[in-house]
This record gives structure tokens, sequence and C-alpha cells, in this order.
């Protein structure tokens, strides 16, 4: 069993003890049960930090709101794993309702190592995490053993690798990183985006290799046994355990996988990729 509990959402639970998940409504075949955002803050503290707002819906900053007065909390900041819609689209509304900057990698606002954020004394480290989209990163809080790790895994199923701007190399040389990281440092949470909190990292990371490589293995063979070198014809080929409302986001990451084959040579290159 690699996960604890991999179909409990996480709404409400405290990882940590210090990073308190906020769950959205915004469920759909790519977002499961919805959105989590993180309020993370040290026992006590006055001051949080607010990770991926949520949705363009003002019910996320209601729910959001309702979490932080209930523990008497302001917010330092608004921080963004990574920039789509259903993490970072109420981004802006949360910067003016609770008086906080906004700061994400795409923007220019965050760098990888340790991060200060004005206001409060909760130690925090941004790690790249390049893959499921180019701007991923997760936050470490060291005192809590854990990682904010957006969309980078999941506990109930692979992530998507969103190319052309996510791409399947960065997104293993990611995974080599984070799990290098989480031995190093300790780290035993990893706090999803969607699904639950994944309470074995390692397993995990090596889970989520093991399924790339897998379907790679897959891609390639495919194309060698004469399917044509196209996303939508490999997709039908190979994903037919893939539930049909997931099938374009399958040819999102089949055409990263035929950029990555044909950039390691796995394969020779006849037509372009999109
Ligand atoms: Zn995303």
């Amino acid at each position: 069993m690699t996960s604890a509990r991999p179909h409990t959402p996480a709404d409400g639970v405290v990882v940590g003890g210090h990073a308190q998940c906020v769950r959205h409504p915004n469920a759909s075949p790519l977002t499961y049960r919805g959105t989590n955002t993180w309020l993370l803050a040290a026992p006590g503290a006055s001051w949080a930090v607010v990770v991926d707002p949520g949705p363009d819906d003002p019910s996320c900053l209601e729910r959001i709101e309702a979490a932080l007065t209930a523990r008497g909390m302001g917010v330092s900041a608004v921080l963004l794993t990574h920039d789509h819609a259903d993490h970072a689209g109420c981004a802006v509304a949360a910067a003016a309702r609770f008086d906080a900057p906004v700061r994400g990698l795409r923007a220019g606002t965050l760098a990888a190592g340790p991060l200060v954020v004005d206001g409060t004394d909760l130690v925090l480290e941004v790690l790249e995490l390049a893959g499921h989209s180019s701007d991923s990163v997760g936050f470490y809080v060291p005192d809590g053993d854990l990682i904010v790790t957006g969309d980078v895994l999941f506990a109930q199923s692979p992530t998507m690798v969103c190319w052309p701007d996510g791409r399947m190399g960065d997104y293993l040389a990611s995974l080599d990183r984070l799990a290098h990281f989480v031995s190093e440092r300790g780290v035993r949470h990893l706090c999803t985006a969607h699904g639950a909190v994944i309470d074995d990292p390692r397993g995990r990371i090596d889970a989520a290799r093991a399924h790339r490589a897998r379907r790679l293995n897959q891609v390639v063979a495919a194309v060698r046994s004469g399917i044509p070198a196209d996303a939508p014809a490999l997709v039908e080929a190979i994903y037919n355990d893939v539930a049909p409302d997931l099938h374009d986001a399958a040819v999102r990451s089949v055409n990263a996988q035929l950029r990555y084959a044909y950039d390691e040579g796995l394969l020779q290159e006849h037509r372009s990729t999109r």
C-alpha cells in the first residue's frame, strides 16, 4: 500500500501542525474533488501564508477567510505553486481582500531557495519542480516536515505534463530532485493541490517514476510497431485504461512523451509535434 488514505479529501486537515487545508468545490475530471488551498502558519501564529487561493470564484475567498478568522490570523502573502486557473484564478482578488502580495515563479516574484515573507517568521524554502508546468514550485516547511507540492504528484492518480509549457524531461528531473530532497531532509508529508495528503513521499515519487517509464515504453513501442507518431492515435492505442473525459489531458502527456523520446534518441523524428 503506497498511500495511507488515497481517496480521502484533505479538507480541514492540519498537517505537521503547520499546514491547514481549505478545499474548494470545483470538482472535475482534472481537479478531482476540487482545489486544495493550504494555509501555512506556526501553531498560535497571528499571520498565515495562503498557498494557491483557488479558482476565480468569490466563494473561495469566503472559505479561506472563515478558516483564517477561526484562528484569528491575517495574511502575510499569497503564494502560487504555479499559475493555472484552478490555483491562481482568484489570486488578485485574494491579494486585495487580504491586503497581501501575490508571489509566483512566472511573475518573477519567487526564486528557488530560502523564502523570506514580510510579517511572518515562518521558515520557508522554494523548490523548483518544473514539469507539470514550467513554473511549478514546492514550498518546504521544515518545522512541519512537509512540502506543499501543487500539481507535481497526487495520491490518487498520475499528474498531467501540460505540453508544451510542461516538459517530460523537466518533470523527471524534478522527481529526482524531490526524491533527493525528501530523503535528505526527512520530509514526511506532501500537501497536494487535489485529493489527499501523501504520507509516504518516497513511495509515491517512485510510483510516479515507474508510471512515466511504463508510459514512455508504451509510446516508443507503439510508434516502432507502426502506429503513427501522433498523440491522438497513440492515446487511442495506449490509454484504453483512462476515462474518455481525460483523453485531452492524455494527448498533452503523450505529446510530452514523444518530444522526450525524440530528444533522448529513442525515436527518429519524421514530423514535428505541437
Ligand atoms: Zn496545474
